[in-house]
């Protein structure tokens, strides 16, 4: 199978497996116990927190280990709107559904105003539009992604975090697609922010949010007071030690696996326009992650279910977001972006497991694919 859905999720790196079966051999205590196997478990914890915490410049107090980036992102906004009693919501129209649908939830139970950032046909969010609409609105809430899962197409993390620091906004980025792609100083960022293991090589179901120290912030569901009160359940040992180890790698050799996943994203654009000229690429060019290529293709050349044809071929890709790929509905983002009714896109994603000999194969397979 050819992997070109690394932005959906990730396998786990060898490493990343050894350190977690490590932990389920020699440490089963609960962290909250007081004897010598509780202790144990806790001092995994907290070294994997202060760990990571080092990574992004961060303090360890301002780390919460969660299930998932979704209850991460989900945390933050309930309790800004029911704690901080926010009334005003500043975000974009190509958010992941973790942020747009529990908003949507969220509308039910809190009165608060929604309000949309412009944003070009690239997906570059206007910095003068998200500058009016804090100073309208300074008391907000603004909820932006660091960089679109669809896309790749990057926001400029400082201008935003200097915009709402003028404005006196609150700032929860969606860090999940970028967090162990490139050093990001968390410290000088924004308020909030937010990981998902799976992401970067690490197990599913674990993630964390980041807090800025001195926002009071209260949890989504109460408990046994884990995660200092901010997140109630007992911790998920072996998934905090897998993440730990998947974010140092991740960290150290970003740089190489960048310049490896560059080269085969130039291979890719130009072998695919080859093979259909008339593709376009939806998202920016310029100011993006890199290793998410989101292609447009006519439908009367590509073909429907061009997904689901890749997939029988031997070559995983998506739609859209993973929750709606499997569909051939078009997703929020490519609406939102000007994919046209009579074209079909396709996001690759690339990883540092993806090869240059795979990248000639799967040209080959795509070249056949679309023939049929
Ligand atoms: N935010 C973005 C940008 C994502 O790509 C994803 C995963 O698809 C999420 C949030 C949700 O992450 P998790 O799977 O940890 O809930």
């Amino acid at each position: 199978m050819i992997y070109y859905d690394n932005a959906a999720t990730t396998s786990l790196l060898p490493e990343v497996r050894d350190a977690m079966i490590d932990t389920i051999d020699q440490y089963y205590g609960n962290p909250s116990s007081i004897h010598r196997p509780g202790r144990e478990a806790r001092v995994l914890i907290e070294e994997a927190r202060k760990q990571i915490a080092h990574q992004f410049n961060i303090t360890p107090a301002e780390l919460f280990f969660m299930s998932s980036a979704t209850e991460a992102i989900a945390t933050v906004l309930n309790s800004c709107l029911r704690d901080l009693t926010i009334k005003n919501i500043i975000t974009s129209k190509l958010e992941h559904p973790a942020v747009s649908r529990n908003l949507a939830l969220l509308q039910k139970v809190h009165h608060f105003n929604i309000h949309y950032v412009a944003h070009d046909a690239y997906g570059h969010i206007s910095m003068e539009d998200l500058e009016q609409q804090t100073m309208q609105h300074p008391e907000a809430l603004v909820v932006l992604m660091h960089a679109n899962n669809e896309t790749g197409t990057l926001l400029p993390l400082k201008k935003v975090k200097n915009i709402c620091t003028n404005a006196g906004a609150l700032f929860l980025c969606d860090t999940v697609q970028t967090i162990g792609k490139f050093f990001i100083n968390l410290d000088e960022g924004p308020d909030f922010a937010t990981c998902s293991a799976h992401k970067l090589y690490g197990p599913k179901g674990v993630g964390f949010l980041y807090k800025r120290n001195n926002i009071d912030i209260k949890p989504l569901i109460e408990g046994g007071k884990q995660e200092r009160t901010m997140r109630s359940g007992t911790e998920n040992i072996y998934g905090i030690t897998g993440m730990k180890t998947a974010i140092e790698i991740a960290c150290k050799d970003n740089e190489t696996v960048n310049k490896q996943i560059s080269s085969l994203r130039t291979g890719l654009i130009n072998g695919l326009t080859f093979i259909i000229p008339e593709a376009r690429i939806i998202g920016s060019t310029q100011h993006t992650l890199g290793n998410i290529i989101n292609m447009a293709f006519p439908l009367d050349i590509a073909g429907d279910m061009l997904q689901q044809r890749l997939d029988m071929n031997g070559v995983a890709v998506s739609g859209g977001s993973a929750c709606s790929s499997g569909t051939n509905e078009k997703s929020d983002v490519a609406k939102a972006l000007g994919v046209r009714d009579n074209e079909i896109n396709i996001r690759f994603s690339l990883g540092r497991l993806n090869t240059a000999e795979e990248l000639d194969r799967f040209l080959e397979i795509f070249a056949k694919t679309i023939a049929k």
